[in-house]
């Protein structure tokens, strides 16, 4: 039934989306977004700037760019970076010119960042950005899949537990909220709210053009 329609949807005619995934750490963003992007061809992931070190099993270039402060800094100072943020005692940010190449080839950008990143992205392009919350079942639930992780120290995780009510208390700036108590249940909550929002009448730029078309076929 929407076959033209989807002819229309070239993807430079219909506006790429910015969906800011964030939750206090070890919530399970991190693990939705690798499932929506598997399902979701037209999404891609903004692969962050980080001065932490790599966790087993991730790959510098896929889960994050792995650089020291300098070059942090020095990417930073050259106004390379969309948005940045300290968290955890480390430096974490979103290279601009990826994000720019996919907006404009009509791509949906997936970003797993914190509150201030997503205030920050606020500020410049709020039009294009949809913003999910993403918060754990209980508090101890949250403390236990940091522990599942078993990828940081006991200390790692404490410091992560301290931060969690802080980064929970942003939870009212953003326009989702799923709580990822069944991750499937949660996977399913994410995608149809993508599936939604590219509905969104101002996402579909061919829209006016498509109905002309209809109304001249009545
Ligand atoms: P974040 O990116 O928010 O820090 P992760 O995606 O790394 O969190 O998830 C933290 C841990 O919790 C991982 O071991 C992950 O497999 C697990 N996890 C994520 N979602 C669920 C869920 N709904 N139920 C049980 N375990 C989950
Ligand atoms: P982790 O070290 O667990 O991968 O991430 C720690 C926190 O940093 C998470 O809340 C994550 O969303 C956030 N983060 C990751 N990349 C960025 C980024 O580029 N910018 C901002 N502001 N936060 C980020």
């Amino acid at each position: 039934m929407n076959s033209q329609l989807d002819k229309e949807r070239s993807p430079v005619e219909r506006r790429g989306l910015l969906l800011v995934l964030s939750s206090p750490s070890g919530a399970g963003k991190t693990t939705m977004a690798g499932r929506l992007l598997q399902s979701d061809p037209l999404i891609t992931l903004s692969v962050s700037l980080t001065t932490r070190k790599a966790r087993s099993g991730e790959i510098d270039g896929r889960d994050y760019f792995f650089v020291d402060e300098q070059i942090f800094e020095a990417r930073r100072k050259a106004g390379e970076l969309l948005e940045w943020a300290r968290v955890f005692n480390h430096s974490y940010g979103t290279p601009r010119a990826a994000v720019e190449d996919a907006l404009e080839a009509g791509r949906d950008i997936l970003f797993d960042i914190d509150w201030q990143g997503a205030q920050q992205i606020a500020e410049a392009m709020a039009q294009d950005l949809v913003r999910v919350f993403v918060l754990p079942p209980s508090g101890p639930i949250l403390e236990e899949r940091l522990r599942a992780r078993a990828q940081d120290s006991d200390q790692v995780v404490a410091d992560r537990m301290a931060r969690a009510s802080d980064e929970i208390s942003h939870w009212g700036e953003y326009d989702y909220v799923i709580v990822n108590d069944d991750l499937d249940a949660s996977s399913a909550a994410l995608q149809a709210i993508l599936v939604a929002e590219r509905h969104k009448r101002d996402r579909q730029m061919a829209l006016p053009r498509f109905v002309r078309r209809i109304q001249e076929s009545l």
